[in-house]
């Protein structure tokens, strides 16, 4: 194994322990990165809490989510999200889809997420919202089950860092495990101040959010390595 993939597969584990650790992700959710140096294929651990993701359980798979050896492991019924959006976007080298619970309801209020502070700045571009009855009729089980699903998914997606998927969850992209790690982190952050926000402010008043100036300015800024660090070094027991 490689000096690159063994660090990406590390990388990836102490990402699925932070996710969990930090409330994003509980018993599911799932979080993957393109195998370095092959565009067409990524890694995710086979279909396990998070919290309990070690580098035996992940897994190799291509962009229609096939696993290039299965060994009889069970997999993520949701991993079309992933292939489909490295399939699409080549500039993403992780993914994360959770149900990180205070963004769900930005999912459902017709209030779109806005960025209140420089943490989340990448937020200030706009968060789409994917609805799945679009694409697959009024009673789904709100799950990306298909790799057709998942190209929806992806094509809501867009060029931007994350989307909302009503009633469900969410899907964060990243060029890195750590970057992806962290969006999702005050991505969280960012749905619970906007609420507190709002109250504060009572119904109709304009509350102060970051301009999408403000929020370029600010993602450039910000690498959210010093974070990371400290959270890996935990996650791995360092
Ligand atoms: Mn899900």
């Amino acid at each position: 194994m490689s000096d690159a993939l063994a660090t990406t597969i590390e990388d990836l584990v102490a990402a699925n322990r932070i996710l969990a650790e930090q409330g994003v992700v509980d018993g599911y959710g799932h979080v993957s990165a393109r195998v370095p140096g092959k565009t067409d294929r990524y890694l995710l651990s086979r279909s396990l809490a998070p919290a309990s993701v070690t580098g035996e359980d992940i897994m190799e798979f291509d962009l229609d989510s096939s696993p290039v050896d299965q060994r009889g492991r069970q997999m993520y019924l949701e991993r079309f999200i992933h292939g489909e959006i490295y399939r699409k976007r080549p500039d993403v080298q992780a993914v994360v889809h959770h149900h990180s619970p205070s963004v769900i309801p930005f999912g459902i209020a017709g209030v779109p997420l806005q960025a209140v502070y420089h943490m989340s700045g990448f937020v200030a571009g706009g968060i789409p919202v994917y609805e799945i009855r679009d694409k697959d009729g009024p009673a789904t089980d709100m799950l990306i089950r298909t790799g057709p699903l998942g190209r929806s998914l992806a094509d809501v997606l867009g060029v931007k860092p994350a989307a909302l998927m009503r009633g469900h969850g969410a899907v964060v992209v990243a060029p890195s495990v750590s970057l992806v790690v962290a969006r999702c982190v005050y991505l969280e952050m960012n749905a619970r101040l906007q609420m507190q926000a709002m109250q504060i402010a009572g119904p109709g008043a304009k509350v102060n959010y970051l301009t999408p100036e403000e929020g370029v300015a600010a993602v450039d800024s910000n690498d959210f390595l010093r974070a990371w660090d400290l959270w890996r070094k935990k996650a791995l027991g360092q």
